[in-house]
């Protein structure tokens, strides 16, 4: 079973490899994945928050399972056309009770594969173009705490803080690999479906 992990995991700045193909395996990770967004109330969860090292998000900027046609799955997913901005309060799964002022585009256009391998191509503007960004920032390693504005940065410091100690004693405890592990883990899953694995032969 995935699990959400949470900041500073180092699975939460690696950059994702953009995915070469779909398996049985990668569909249980998907539904898994919207499964674990409902069960923390999020409205998005990128490949990175479970540990895997995909391009690939799952989102639904409405929150509710019962919206289904409101549930998005991307793979390789691109965002361009940024219009605009906008600032509004945003949190993250893998940053529990931090939430902090950001600035977005206010329109993009969404570009990415869908499950059954159709092209998807969106235009999306306010909350689901926030979404969006803030999903597509963690497939490269990008977290919304790194543009946060230095005074609202100052004011999560603690909780921060609090998180990286909580991070170092689940790890000391053994509940978390060290960072080799992790590394040679992602390079294995990347190597199964990614385009460009990084230790080949
Ligand atoms: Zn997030």
């Amino acid at each position: 079973m995935l699990q959400v992990i949470n900041y500073p995991h180092p699975t939460l700045r690696h950059r994702s490899k953009a995915l070469r193909r779909v398996d049985q395996q990668l569909c249980r990770w998907i539904a898994e994945m919207f499964q674990l967004m409902y069960e923390h109330q999020g409205v998005g969860l990128a490949a990175n928050q479970v540990d895997l090292p995909y391009r690939l998000f799952v989102m639904n900027p409405t929150g509710d399972p019962e919206q289904k046609d409101q549930e998005l799955a991307v793979l390789n997913p691109v965002l361009s056309r940024h219009r605009g901005s906008q600032e509004d309060e945003e949190g993250c799964l893998s940053i529990p009770e931090v939430r902090a002022p950001v600035v977005r585009a206010a329109k993009v256009v969404l570009d990415g594969f869908g499950l059954d391998g159709r092209p998807i191509h969106l235009q999306l503007e306010g909350f689901a173009a926030r979404v969006a960004q803030h999903e597509c920032d963690h497939l490269d390693g990008v977290l919304f705490i790194d543009r946060l504005a230095p005074t609202a940065l100052a004011e999560v410091k603690p909780a921060l803080e609090e998180l990286e100690l909580e991070f170092r004693s689940r790890r000391s405890a053994g509940e978390i690999p060290d960072d080799e592990t992790i590394h040679r883990r992602l390079a294995e899953l990347e190597q199964q479906r990614c385009l460009e694995p990084q230790h080949q032969g």
